[in-house]
């Protein structure tokens, strides 16, 4: 294990402390497999972390390798997908697999040449497999840098690069929260917090997108077309015109004369 350089900023030291000692433990933080990381961080979008445990132990025990699910059918991995949500995400991770498995994994600096791989989750592979000092900066991330390092982040240690990335994860979801931060409750970066120590935590949050209304939404439409796809391999495709014609712009489904089918499907 790297030790913290006693010259490295005592707000990045601390943190890097307290992740060694109360760091939760996921099973995408036992490997340090790019498939097995790509798998973990495109679940990871949008779905809470504990929804995500048990799908992605699922998923990497049916499908441990990328040439494994390039070999599974569109509507295998959209029926496991299930439940998480957003489904097209399945289907970039499917094609993504496909491309890994026939070619390989492009290089480090290409990495969003893949299907559905945007600048966040090429950093995290970068981060969570490669162990590069590379800053994934979604939300959580980007609402601690505002708070804690309102001047810039101080830098990445030398070889600290997953340490320091897994950290912000915990420290913005379970410390650092957008509603309800918990400075005053044991936040280990609380000594030498601006945002605190001004009482301005609140003010000094990025503004989040908001999440639109699920019930009677299109998503929801979209799920219940899906889920009735993936169980019986077609659908009645004029049911519901809009949310059919949605899924058929987004890859998921294609129309069969009067029914909608996976696209997979002969
Ligand atoms: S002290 Fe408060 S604002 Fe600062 S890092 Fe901790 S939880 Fe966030």
């Amino acid at each position: 294990m790297t030790d913290v350089a006693s010259t490295c900023d005592p707000g990045v030291s601390r943190l890097i402390g307290w992740f060694r000692t109360d760091g939760a433990d996921f099973p995408w933080r036992r490997t340090r497999d790019r498939y097995a990381v790509l798998v973990a961080e495109v679940q990871l979008q949008s779905t809470q972390v504990g929804r995500v445990v048990p799908y992605f132990e699922a998923w990497m025990t049916r499908w441990p390798t990328a040439c494994d699910l390039a070999a599974a059918s569109l509507g295998e991995v959209l029926a496991a997908w299930q439940g998480l949500g957003y489904p097209r995400r399945a289907r970039n991770l499917h094609l993504a697999a496909r491309r890994i498995c026939d070619v390989g994994w492009p290089g480090a600096a290409d990495l969003t040449d893949l299907p559905g791989v945007g600048p966040y989750t090429a950093a995290a592979i970068r981060c969570f497999a490669d162990g590069a000092p590379v800053l994934p900066e979604d939300t959580n991330v980007a609402r601690v840098l505002a708070r804690r390092f309102p001047d810039g982040w101080p830098g990445t240690p030398q070889g600290l690069g997953w340490e320091v990335g897994q950290a912000f994860m915990d420290l913005g979801r379970e410390w650092c929260t957008a509603r309800a931060p918990r400075c005053d409750d044991g936040c280990p970066l609380r000594a030498g917090c601006p945002a605190a120590s001004a009482g301005a935590v609140l003010e000094r949050t990025p503004p989040r997108r908001r999440q639109s209304r699920f019930d009677g939404s299109m998503r929801q439409r979209r799920g219940v077309l899906l889920r009735e796809l993936t169980a019986h391999g077609s659908v009645v495709a004029d049911r519901d015109a809009a949310a059919a014609a949605s899924l058929v712009a987004d890859g998921l489904a294609r129309v069969d004369g009067a029914v909608l089918v996976l696209p997979e499907h002969p």
